[in-house]
């Protein structure tokens, strides 16, 4: 059962070397067998036959504001993505969700990781600090404001998602949003706020969204969430007191499952740590 948890969840584990060193490096970054994967508003540009698009960096016209990006060094040679407008000749874009169910560990990883960059670059293009344009550098890692002097870097938001366990071990909280297709049920989740811990944010959604207090907060994974600029953070926590009710409007719906329960349950797709967290909570001996 450990190995169910230890596994890297679908959009980590990209298998590359970040060779962050390398980023400032023009002659190596420049060498002929560069290639790059192709983005475009939250796409993955892929082949008729849906492999993900490999391209020589010059062949494919950045975005206005933006540059090629290193992602890192693979086979001793740069592996970089460039976001465009549209879709290469010859491609077509797909999501993320798409994809991710055809593709191995490392595929996906790269995928999610290129998605997030261009993700960044594109919505990014103006000085936080000014509101100047600014300037792709250090091989797209960095945006550097020429009016202030402001270095902005790539921005990943903290997610916490937890599943609550009750005191017998035995039933799961759930909640369902409006917009989720029928009968879809899932962890709860919300955005850390500055100034809270991991386990304050676990505490305080679970509360907002459901009305109940959880305790026991225990990490369990993470997984890369590029739409646009997530990281989701799996925990576990156990109920204390409170009786389930929606709060917030967030939710439509919130409510227990037993094992039982779940197995007929229309639950998020396996690429998602949702489901990763509810399906090593059944694998797991109760109480
Ligand atoms: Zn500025």
């Amino acid at each position: 059962m450990r190995g169910v948890e230890l596994a890297p969840n679908t959009f980590a584990a990209a298998g590359l070397d970040r060779a962050a060193w390398r980023r400032r490096d023009d002659a190596w970054l420049a060498q002929p067998g560069t290639r790059a994967l192709v983005t475009a508003g939250g796409e993955l540009a892929v082949d008729p036959d849906g492999a993900p698009l490999l391209v020589s960096p010059g062949d494919a016209e950045p975005l206005d504001g933006t540059a090629p990006i290193l992602l890192g060094e693979r086979g001793g040679a740069p592996l970089g993505a460039v976001e465009v407008a549209a879709a290469p000749r010859g491609a077509r874009l797909a999501s993320l969700r798409e994809l991710a169910p055809a593709l191995d560990q490392e595929a996906g990883g790269l995928a999610a990781y290129a998605v997030a960059m261009g993700n960044w670059h594109r919505r990014h293009r103006f000085c936080a600090a000014c509101g100047a344009p600014s300037l792709p550098a250090e091989a797209g890692h960095v945006r550097a404001c020429p009016a202030c002097g402001v270095e902005h870097h790539p921005r990943t938001d903290p997610v916490v998602i937890m599943l609550v366990v009750d005191r017998a071990g035995d039933r799961v909280l759930l909640g369902r949003q409006a917009s989720w297709e029928p009968g879809r049920y899932s962890c709860l989740a919300g955005f850390v706020e500055p100034g809270e811990s991991l386990e304050e944010a676990v505490m305080r959604e679970v509360d907002e969204e459901a009305g109940v207090a959880v305790d026991g907060v225990t990490y369990r994974s993470s997984q890369p969430w590029p739409f646009p600029a997530s990281l989701m953070l799996g925990f576990d926590c156990r109920y204390a007191t409170g009786e389930p009710v929606v709060r917030d409007g967030e939710l439509e719906d919130v409510r227990w499952f037993s094992r039982a329960e779940l197995g007929a349950a229309n639950l998020p797709p396996r690429l998602a740590i949702a489901r990763r967290l509810i399906d090593a909570w059944v694998a797991r001996p109760a109480g």
